[in-house]
C-alpha cells in the first residue's frame, strides 16, 4: 500500500467526522470558525479582542489546539469563557476526532459561537476539514507579502483573510496592496479585514462579521 492511499483513508475518515460534528453544530444553531496560520501571526491576541468585544453579548467557547503547553487556553481562560486545549504532542494540525473529544468538555446548547484556534501551521490544517461553518487565515505583516502564493491551498480552502499587524506596516517589508492581490488572486472569494490585535485596529469590523453569523 502507497503512502498517497494511507492519507486518502485518513482524510476520508476525517472527512465523515467531520459531517457528523456539522450536524451537531447545525442542530445546535451554533455559528464555527476554525482559525488558521503560521506560528506567531497573532491568533490568540486577535481571539483575546474578539472576546472582549463579544463578551455580553453572546455565549462562546473556544478549543485551542496546540503541539505543546496550555499556555493559549490559559490566555483565554482569563476572560471566564469556556475553553479546552488540546495538545497534540508533536502533531501538526487538529482533526475530527480531536474537535470531536474536546466537544465531550463542552455544552454545545449554551453557547451560539464556537472558535476553534488550529496549530500554528499554513500547510496541513488546510485540508483537515473540523465541521465549520468558515476556515478564516490570519497572516501577519511580518510574513511577508506572498504567503498566498506559497501556501495557496490554506488561501483557496478559506473563506476570510485576516491580515493582522497592520500598526507593523511602516517598519516592514510588506506591501498590504501586493498581499491583498495575491490573496484574491488565489482567491476571489475571500473576505479581507485588516486587523491589530496591538490597537484594537480593525476588531469593531471582524466582531460585526461575527454578530451577523450569529444563528438565530
Ligand atoms: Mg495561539
Ligand atoms: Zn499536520
Amino acid at each position: 500500500m502507497s503512502i498517497i492511499t494511507i492519507e486518502r483513508k485518513v482524510l476520508e475518515k476525517n472527512d465523515e467526522l467531520a459531517a457528523q460534528l456539522r450536524n451537531e453544530f447545525k442542530k445546535n444553531k451554533l455559528f464555527v470558525i476554525n482559525i488558521v496560520s503560521s506560528p506567531g501571526s497573532g491568533k490568540t491576541s486577535i481571539l483575546e479582542k474578539t472576546i472582549e468585544k463579544l463578551k455580553g453579548k453572546i455565549n462562546l467557547a473556544v478549543i485551542e489546539g496546540d503541539v505543546q503547553t496550555d499556555l493559549d487556553a490559559k490566555r483565554v481562560e482569563k476572560y471566564n469563557v469556556p475553553v479546552v486545549q488540546i495538545v497534540t504532542n508533536g502533531g501538526c494540525h487538529l482533526d475530527a476526532k480531536l474537535v470531536k473529544d474536546a466537544l465531550d468538555s463542552i455544552n454545545l446548547s449554551d453557547i451560539s459561537f464556537l472558535v476553534i484556534e488550529n496549530v500554528g501551521n499554513l500547510v496541513c490544517p488546510a485540508g483537515y476539514d473540523l465541521g465549520e461553518d468558515y476556515k478564516i487565515v490570519v497572516l501577519s505583516t511580518t510574513e511577508g507579502d506572498d504567503k498566498p502564493l506559497k501556501y495557496p491551498k490554506m488561501f483557496i480552502n478559506s473563506s476570510i483573510l485576516i491580515i493582522n499587524k497592520v500598526d507593523l506596516l511602516p517598519y516592514v517589508n510588506c506591501n498590504i496592496k501586493e498581499l491583498r492581490d495575491n490573496a484574491l488572486m488565489i482567491n476571489p472569494d475571500l473576505k479581507v479585514f485588516e486587523t491589530s490585535a496591538t490597537t484594537g485596529a480593525g476588531i469593531d469590523d471582524w466582531c460585526e462579521w461575527i454578530l451577523a453569523n450569529i444563528k438565530k
